[in-house]
């Protein structure tokens, strides 16, 4: 059985021989895609000299308090009034500044009367003040936001201001998904006897949305050898960029995944993970017409297969993307956890930040990988790794937001 770390090496080196592509999408649709290109900036921002704030327009002397008004400069519609240091020009915020304009006195900070504007009692001010330089937030030709990068509005915000309404993103990984089990039915049905809800089909799908990549709804099989050959092969032969499935990848005299996998030419990489939950988890690459696709069999225990998605599948997508993880945090442990084995346990837990702004972390009652409903609660994996045992309360961990 092989450790976390090396199980997490050994996937990375086969994602990367994954052939990403890319495309050119429209900007609007391009949030929480990853870009595939350099943006750099066509035009100086801001273009021109403009007024911060909505004011007055002066030629800064400190010794003079009140201006003739001469003129007035909304945004948009510039008018090149000459200015002297007994003058000042009405503006607006974002007008181009005018000749000779060095400062802009805001607008609360002065009386208008008689077309005189006279600064208030005790307000002090200074040359350059509310005023906006061509180019000081990006000079022309400059990085704007640099490639792989996952685009936020702000990240749309900024390629707008730099003209482009298309920009070049990765392809969305296809990820196929299957679930296998005699025991399940769709959700649709009440389930009677010994027959369960197959939540891992929706689960799973959903993750793969959450990180928006573009899933395939394989079903679900039951646990027999045909039927399961049959329903993989169709998902090996789809192009697929990934395929999960779950169930089926343990030690049970009906787990036929890993066996069906290698029969239909999946190479196994590895099988038994020392972590907790999860340990079968199953990794395997296919390779067919030059497509290569990555194989994970998750374990059917629900909260294994999340937390095996996150850990390994979510994990080495935003590395293959060089995206920064930035789910991971430090907690003080609330509660002291029992922890008897060499594994790598991930325990659901609830985090929350204090008064000191440090985050505190709450394990959940129910550590059981069956136990779904307590996953539900929590907002986090608490990471204890494989040498240490029964952390005590005020110790910390390393946690994974959910
Ligand atoms: P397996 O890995 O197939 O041995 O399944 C382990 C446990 O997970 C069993 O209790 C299954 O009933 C349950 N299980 C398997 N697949 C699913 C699924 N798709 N949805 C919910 N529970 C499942
Ligand atoms: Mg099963």
């Amino acid at each position: 059985m092989i450790s976390y770390n090396e199980a997490l090496e050994i996937i990375r080196i086969e994602f990367n021989k994954l052939n990403v592509k890319t495309e050119q999408i429209d900007l609007l649709n391009s949030v929480n895609r990853v870009l595939a290109e350099d943006i750099l900036s066509d035009i100086n921002l801001p273009p021109f000299d403009n007024s911060a704030m909505d004011g007055f327009a002066i030629k800064f002397n400190q010794n003079i308090k009140e201006w003739k008004i001469t003129g007035e400069i909304p945004a948009g519609k510039f008018n090149n009034y000459i200015l002297n240091e007994e003058s000042a020009i009405s503006i607006m915020t974002g007008a181009k500044l005018p000749a000779g304009c060095d400062t802009v006195i805001p607008v609360e900070d002065v009386k208008i009367k008689n077309d005189f504007a006279y600064l208030n009692e005790g307000v002090r001010f200074a040359k350059g003040i509310n005023t906006r330089k061509q180019g000081e937030d990006l000079l022309k030709g400059k990085l704007a936001i640099p490639i792989n990068t996952l685009l936020k509005p702000h990240h749309i915000a900024v390629a707008a201001s730099c003209g482009r309404s298309m920009l070049k993103v990765f392809k969305r990984l296809k990820i196929g998904v299957l679930a296998t089990g005699d025991e399940l039915v769709d959700i649709h049905e009440t389930p009677a006897g010994d027959k369960i809800r197959c939540s891992n089909l929706y689960a799973i799908i959903s993750a793969v949305r959450d990180i928006n990549m573009h899933s395939v709804n394989f079903g679900i099989a039951k646990d027999d050898k045909q039927l399961i050959h049959d329903r993989l092969k169709w998902a090996l032969e789809s192009e697929l960029d990934i395929l999960i499935t779950t169930g089926g990848v343990s030690f049970g005299k009906f787990d036929y995944v890993k066996e069906v996998y290698e029969n239909l030419g999946v190479e196994t990489k590895f099988w038994q993970v020392k972590i907790k939950p999860g340990k079968p988890v199953l990794f395997g690459t296919y390779e067919r017409n030059d497509v290569k696709t990555m194989v994970f069999g998750l374990p059917g225990n629900p909260v294994s297969s999340l937390v095996n998605f996150f850990l390994f599948v979510q994990q080495n997508i935003m590395n293959l993307f060089k995206l920064k993880i930035n789910n991971r945090f430090t907690a003080t442990l609330e509660d002291d956890l029992k922890k008897e084995d060499t594994k790598r346990h991930f325990m659901r837990g609830v985090y929350s930040c204090g008064n000191d702004g440090k985050y505190y972390v709450k394990k959940m009652g129910n550590q059981s990988s069956g136990n779904l409903a307590e996953m539900g609660k929590s907002n986090c994996l608490i990471i204890i790794e494989e040498a240490r045992m029964n952390p005590r309360k005020g110790e910390t961990a390393e946690c994974i937001m959910i």
